[in-house]
C-alpha cells in the first residue's frame, strides 16, 4: 500500500496553495453560542475557490505534477466539486483536464466545470463503468488520474483547512468534518493530532449512506448501495483503505444525520449568518447540533465543506416549510 500521508504533508500543501487558495474565513454566531452554551468556530470553505474545500486537494495534487504528466494533462471523475476543483487547478497551472461526469450530474455543476475549460466527457452511470472508462481514456492518452479522496496528496491538501482553523483560533475540544470518502476528514485528522492533540475528531455521514459509520464500528471497509440523500457530496459507497486507514487511527467516532437536520443546517446558515451552503456542507454543523456529544461550554470547530447548490434546489430545499 502506498505509505500514509503524514501531518509533513499536510504542511507541504499548505505551502502549495498558498496564493494560489484562498484562506477562508473563521465565522461565529453569538446566537448559536447562546443556544449551545458552546464556542462554535465555522471554517468557510464555501468561499473557498470554485465554492469547496476541494479546491485545496486538487491544486496541492496538481502542482507536483513532473514535465511528462503536466504535457499529458490530468483526468478526473465527478459528479461535482472534485470535477470543478481539478478543472480550475489544472487551468491555473496549464495543464489539460478531462473530466467524466454522469449525464444526470446537477448542470450547474457541469456548466462551471466547462467554464474552468475542464474537457466534459458525459457517461450514463446506470449503463458504464465510470472507473473503466476513466482507465480507458487515462491509458489511451497517458493522462495522470487524480481521485477524489483516495490519494496521498488529495487528503494532505483538504487537510491544510484544518491547519489554517487551528493556526486560527488554537486549540480545541471538538472538531466536527463532514465525510464522503473521508478525504477531507482524514486530513484534518492528520492536522488535529498535530496542533491540537487532545481535540476530538468527529466525522459526521448521511444516515442513509453510513457506510463510514459501519466500517469505522466493524473495523473493516464496509460498501453500501449509493444511498439516497440530499447530500450528494457524501453519496459515496465506501472508505478507501488509505482514508480508513487514518480514520481509524486518529478520528475518534462517527455520527450521522437526517436530511431534515441537513436542511435545516441550510435554513440556520442562510437566516442567521447569510451564508449559502450546500447539503453536504451542513453534515458537520448538523452533527455538532444533534450528534448528542457533550459540546456544552466546548470549543467546538465545525468545517463548512461548501457552497455549490443550484439556487432553484436551494430555493426547493429551504423554502418547504419544515
Ligand atoms: C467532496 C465533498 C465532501 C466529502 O468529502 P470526502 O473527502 O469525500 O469525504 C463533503 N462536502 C463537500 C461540499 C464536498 O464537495
Amino acid at each position: 500500500m502506498t505509505p500514509l500521508p503524514t501531518f509533513s504533508d499536510v504542511v507541504a500543501a499548505a505551502e502549495r496553495i498558498r496564493g494560489h487558495a484562498h484562506q477562508t474565513p473563521v465565522l461565529r454566531s453569538s446566537t448559536l453560542d447562546q443556544r449551545l452554551a458552546a464556542q462554535v468556530f465555522f471554517k468557510c470553505e464555501n468561499f473557498q475557490r470554485m465554492g469547496a474545500f476541494k479546491f485545496r486537494g486538487a491544486f496541492n495534487a496538481l502542482s507536483r505534477f513532473d514535465a511528462a504528466q503536466i504535457q499529458a494533462g490530468v483526468i478526473a471523475f465527478s459528479s461535482g466539486n472534485h470535477a470543478q476543483a481539478i478543472a480550475l487547478s489544472a487551468q491555473l497551472l496549464g495543464i489539460p483536464a478531462v473530466i467524466l461526469m454522469p449525464q444526470d450530474a446537477p448542470q450547474a455543476k457541469i456548466d462551471a466545470t466547462r467554464g474552468y475549460g475542464g474537457d466534459v466527457i458525459l457517461f450514463d452511470r446506470f449503463q458504464q463503468d465510470r472507473e473503466v472508462l476513466t482507465r480507458e481514456i487515462a491509458a489511451q492518452r497517458g493522462m495522470t488520474l487524480i481521485p477524489p479522496f483516495d490519494h496521498p496528496d488529495v487528503i494532505a491538501g483538504q487537510g491544510t483547512a484544518a491547519k489554517e482553523l487551528f493556526g486560527e483560533v488554537g486549540e480545541l475540544d471538538y472538531l466536527f468534518v463532514c465525510m464522503g470518502g473521508g478525504g477531507l476528514l482524514s486530513g484534518c485528522a492528520l492536522a488535529a493530532r498535530a496542533l491540537s492533540p487532545r481535540c476530538q475528531v468527529i466525522g459526521v455521514e448521511p444516515e442513509a449512506g453510513n457506510d463510514g459509520q459501519q466500517s469505522f464500528r466493524s473495523g473493516a471497509i464496509v460498501r453500501i448501495p449509493t444511498p439516497k440523500t440530499i447530500a450528494d457530496g457524501a453519496q459515496t459507497q465506501a472508505l478507501s483503505e488509505m482514508t480508513f486507514a487514518i480514520v481509524r487511527r486518529d478520528v475518534q467516532d462517527i455520527l450521522t444525520v437526517t436530511d431534515a437536520q441537513l436542511v435545516e443546517g441550510m435554513r440556520f446558515f442562510a437566516e442567521r449568518m447569510k451564508m449559502i451552503v450546500e447539503p453536504t456542507g451542513c453534515l458537520a454543523f448538523a452533527g455538532a447540533v444533534h450528534g448528542g456529544l457533550p459540546i456544552a461550554s466546548k470549543r467546538v470547530g465545525v468545517i463548512v465543506s461548501g457552497g455549490n447548490v443550484d439556487l432553484q434546489r436551494f430555493g426547493k430545499l429551504v423554502g418547504d416549510a419544515p
